[in-house]
């Protein structure tokens, strides 16, 4: 069976359209970073292109070419941010496979010697938490 359509009432979607708030880490013309409400670890990040897809499998490239970079970019400032010894990237494509927001996304995880991941999804963060993760990626970022 081909998988759904695109449909921007999605939450990213609306996040992006500034319909809804983010703990926003970074941003520029093509992708945007923010905080995920229910974090697998502390720092837990979701890097985001601001162009429609559903996920990677309907992505175009060039979305693609200019989102790793920026995962990239997260990662490293994250590893320092939040003192990690190592960062998991994961990104799920359609239900089955774990994707519970239907825009492409990509999670950039800090992760310390010995510390297992959270559930996925599941328990959410209190804000302040987050504002001061985001404040803290912010600052690894702007070195
Ligand atoms: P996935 O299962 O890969 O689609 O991941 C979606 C992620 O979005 C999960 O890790 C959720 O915790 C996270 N999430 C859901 N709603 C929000 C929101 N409003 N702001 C930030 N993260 C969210």
């Amino acid at each position: 069976m081909p998988d759904a359509a695109y449909d921007n009432g999605n939450i990213f979607s609306k996040i992006l359209r500034g319909e809804i708030p983010a703990h926003k880490v970074y941003e520029d013309s093509d992708v945007v970073a923010f905080m995920d409400v229910m974090p697998q670890a502390p720092g837990h990040t979701l890097v985001v292109p601001k162009a429609a897809s559903r996920n990677l499998l309907d992505a175009d490239a060039d979305v693609l070419a200019r989102l790793l970079p920026v995962v990239q970019k997260i990662a490293i400032a994250a590893k320092t941010a939040f003192g990690a010894d190592g960062i998991t990237i994961m990104q799920f494509n359609e239900a089955p496979a774990g994707q519970t927001v239907f825009h492409l996304h990509v999670h950039v995880i800090p992760r310390h010697e010995g510390v297992a991941l959270k559930s996925h999804a599941r328990g959410m963060e209190n804000g302040d938490v987050l504002a001061s993760h985001a404040a803290k990626l912010k600052a690894a970022l702007a070195v």
